[in-house]
């Protein structure tokens, strides 16, 4: 039997796609990790804005906070166009994102995350990095079955059997609301990171980058925007009842 192979448990690898919850998870992963790096996945996704969105988000953290520049290493961009390609869903064709007959959006590619994650591990055990860190949640995503910790917790099996290396995932926001992922971003980074999240993150399944909202751009009618917007306003109102105390 061959031996598994050795990872660094002190790099990380983000997957970041630009998104609000990937962004607070790479913070997170800089505030713990000495070596992070970014990995995103292009599948011809309709919001090509998202893949423009994290260059200007690492490039902001990187100038903005300087305890976390140093760490932040490469980034990587996977063509995956093979899986637009099967995938006939909202996000890679012109259509309509609404709920389908099995209560989950149209935006729904099967399997996407599992593909992602595999991607990811294989990246990573090139790259040395034992611990993989992904802005997956739980609480009010949208239904995707791949999102949830028992789904990925069976594939961190299969690929440690298969890859005979052992990752670490990582996953900071899966038991958080919206909401409460905006306190976690000012914990770790004060209110300069919650504003650098608002105004670079991309959320909007449309792509819309013209139109601000106070928590961001968006069209502000998609399930991406509705739910960015909800939890926002949830953060909002519970702040304001914080300092009312
Ligand atoms: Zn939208």
């Amino acid at each position: 039997m061959s031996a598994m192979r050795r990872l660094s448990p002190s790099s990380a690898l983000v997957l970041f796609s630009g998104g609000q919850d990937s962004s607070i998870a790479l913070v997170w992963a800089l505030t713990r990790f000495e070596r992070v790096e970014t990995i995103a996945f292009d599948y011809g996704q309709r919001h090509q804005v998202e893949l423009a969105a994290r260059v200007a988000v690492r490039r902001e953290i990187a100038q903005r906070f300087l305890s976390f520049a140093p760490r932040l290493g490469d980034d990587a961009v996977i063509d995956l166009s093979g899986l637009g390609a099967i995938s006939e869903t909202a996000l890679t064709r012109q259509a309509e994102i609404v709920i389908g007959e099995t209560g989950l959006p149209t935006t729904f590619v099967p399997g996407r995350n599992l593909v992602f994650l595999t991607m990811a591990a294989a990246y990573a055990y090139r790259r040395s990095a034992g611990v993989i860190v992904a802005g997956m949640c739980e609480a009010d995503f949208s239904g995707y079955p791949d999102c949830r910790r028992a789904a990925l917790d069976a594939q961190m099996q299969a690929i440690a059997l298969g890859m005979e290396a052992e990752f670490s995932l990582e996953t900071p926001l899966m038991h958080l609301t919206k909401a409460q992922s905006w306190f976690l971003a000012e914990e770790l980074g004060g209110k300069d990171l919650v504003d650098l999240l608002i105004e670079h993150t991309h959320s909007c399944y449309l792509g819309d980058r013209a139109t601000r909202f106070d928590w961001g751009y968006g069209c502000g009618l998609c399930p991406a925007c509705e739910l960015r917007a909800n939890g926002w306003a949830g953060y909002v109102a519970a702040r304001s009842r914080r300092e009312i105390r």
